[in-house]
């Protein structure tokens, strides 16, 4: 028996120091491990005990850090804990096994990807041509299989991801605004068909998600037990199912609460099966 984990990272379990949410004194503020360092500098955080509990996570699960995040990107994260046997990047368009992507994976989700949706060219041509550079940072492509634009948060229009979820819609397209990234990302492009991949690779019999934006929705809908953070997409939208736990907290608190929760029942599970063993063995000495 054995339990399959796969949360999100950006906003569900690592938090940049914009997203953190430490709105307490600070004499009493948490202390944080920085897990992700860019250009120099430091970049993403949890929080002491949430880094424990990830730990830990990788000792009684199959921990699989499931992302948006390109290969590349995720490479610069150091969760606590054994380096993972599986991760999902690219939004499932990358299954990396032991660090390295699975070749066969990425071919078959991209002759999927060929023939469902629009193709990212005319995604693109259509960010670039509604993208105002008065609030346009960044246009770029992921492994070239959906689309990101970096704005600045302040002077984006509220219409712009409206206008733009109504325009993507129809062509096979999902929208999500994650802090200062809105991405593009072809509908069948899903963290949950990654996961149902590495749950058959490991033999997994019950599945544990987490995540906080849009594009994780089919991830959580997709487990036994899923947990959202208190902030984010799904949050605002009000999004529930009813196998899906909405913790209270918002911000690198909220990470904590999902990191407890996902060690907690992973470990329930892990001593469920070790009493089965145990069973099973002393009725084969009977
Ligand atoms: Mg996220």
């Amino acid at each position: 028996m054995t339990v399959l984990v796969a949360s999100d990272l950006d906003r569900t379990l690592i938090y940049s120091a914009a997203a953190l949410g430490l709105d307490m004194p600070d004499a009493e503020a948490p202390r944080l491990l920085c897990v992700e360092v860019y250009q120099g500098k430091p970049l993403s955080y949890l929080t002491e005990a949430a880094a424990g509990l990830v730990a830990e996570l990788g000792r009684t699960a199959v921990f699989v850090p499931t992302t948006t995040r390109t290969p590349e990107q995720y490479r610069r994260v150091h969760l606590p804990g054994p380096p993972p046997r599986f991760a999902i990047c690219a939004n499932g368009g990358h299954l990396l096994v032991d660090g390295e992507s699975d070749p066969e994976w990425h071919a078959a989700v991209r002759g999927a990807l060929a023939d469902s949706c629009a193709p990212l060219e005319e995604v693109r041509a259509h960010l670039t041509a509604t993208a105002d550079p008065a609030w346009l940072l960044k246009e770029r492509v992921a492994e070239d299989l959906f689309a990101y634009l970096v704005v600045e948060r302040k002077l984006l229009p509220d219409e712009y991801v409206k206008e733009l979820t109504v325009w993507a819609e129809p062509r096979g397209w999902t929208v999500s605004l994650q802090g200062r990234k809105i991405y593009a990302v072809p509908k069948p492009l899903t963290k949950s068909a990654a996961v149902a991949e590495v749950k058959r690779r490991a033999g997994a019999d019950e599945v544990l998600t987490a995540g906080d934006s849009f594009l994780d929705a089919d991830l959580l809908e997709a487990a036994d037990h899923a947990w959202r953070p208190g902030h984010g997409e799904l949050a605002t939208a009000g999004w529930t199912a009813p196998h899906v736990t909405a913790v209270e907290e918002q911000g690198v608190a909220a990470g904590e609460a999902i990191a407890r929760a996902l060690s907690e029942h992973a470990s329930l599970h892990w001593a469920k099966a070790r009493r089965e063993v145990i069973r099973a063995v002393s009725r084969g000495r009977d």
